[in-house]
């Protein structure tokens, strides 16, 4: 079993705590109109021309997006960072794209991390089939899941499909005894307005448990909106403007009341 993976991230800092080694995954059944990671979309391998320049001189190449990796070759790089691991009190993110995409590998991954005691999160939109969650609870200790709309029709509009499994699988998590962190993107003009903060704050007051940890309050920026071009891909969210420094904290002070740690940022 091999993994499609577009990208290894050591000395990450904002994907759980501590000092991790992220794979990011290819395959996501969502297409959220500001993602930030278009190349993780595909589930396949792709080439996309880069434009570089070095002083005046322009030119293209090739880059291969997504590379297949064994369970063996992913703990050969986790081994390698294990000191810095240990030492933060770090370990192992899957991202992407969506990893329950690639669930088997996913499966076997987690699992083998476990056997050597790394602490591993699970970085997901939360639409997955329920089952496929379940059978990665005894090897997740973390679940960093995504909630950017409540209202159903809404989340079509902005990410392709239904909450209705996302939030199933969120309620599902809740009792799952792991740690959840709720991730929250913030994107001006789409879902913070103060009738989606207020049922938001409202849903996860009333449905948190032990597991839920912190809440993580992702603010809008445009820093991947270039790719779009690389992977041919429209990309729509050209006129809007990271939310304000100020509105941020203000949203943070209005999640706090959950009782709930509140972060700006990963
Ligand atoms: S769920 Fe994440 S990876 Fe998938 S399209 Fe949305 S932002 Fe991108």
């Amino acid at each position: 079993m091999k993994g499609l993976i577009f990208s290894v991230k050591r000395y990450s800092i904002h994907d759980g705590p501590g000092i991790r080694v992220t794979f990011f995954m290819k395959g996501c059944p969502l297409s959220c109109l500001w993602c930030h990671n278009p190349e993780g979309i595909s589930p396949f391998q792709e080439t996309v021309v880069k434009h570089n320049r070095v002083g005046d001189k322009e030119f293209n190449s090739n880059e291969e997006v997504g590379k297949f990796y064994t369970v063996g070759t992913m703990l050969g790089i986790l081994g390698k960072e294990e000191v810095f691991m240990n030492q933060s009190k770090g370990g192992v993110t899957f991202s992407g794209g969506e990893p329950m995409h690639q669930f088997e590998f996913l499966f076997d991954a987690l699992k083998a991390c476990k056997e050597y005691g790394y602490h591993t999160a699970v970085d997901t939109s939360g639409y997955a089939v329920k089952e496929n969650f379940e059978s990665i609870i005894p090897f997740t200790d973390l679940f960093l899941f995504d909630i950017k709309h409540l209202d159903d029709t809404k989340h079509i509009e902005l990410t392709g499909v239904s909450n209705r499994t996302i939030l199933d699988n969120y309620l599902l998590l809740l009792e799952s005894g792991r740690d959840i962190i709720v991730r929250i993107p913030v994107i001006p003009g789409y879902n913070d307005d103060q009738e989606h903060l207020n049922r938001l704050r409202q849903f996860i007051t009333t449905t948190k448990t032990e597991s839920l940890k912190k809440i993580n309050l992702l603010p809008f920026h445009k820093i991947g909106s270039s790719k779009y071009r690389r992977f041919n891909i429209p990309y729509s969210m050209g006129n809007v403007e990271p939310p304000e420094k100020e509105k941020m904290q203000i949203i943070k002070k209005f999640f706090m009341e959950t009782g709930i740690p509140v972060k700006i940022g990963g």
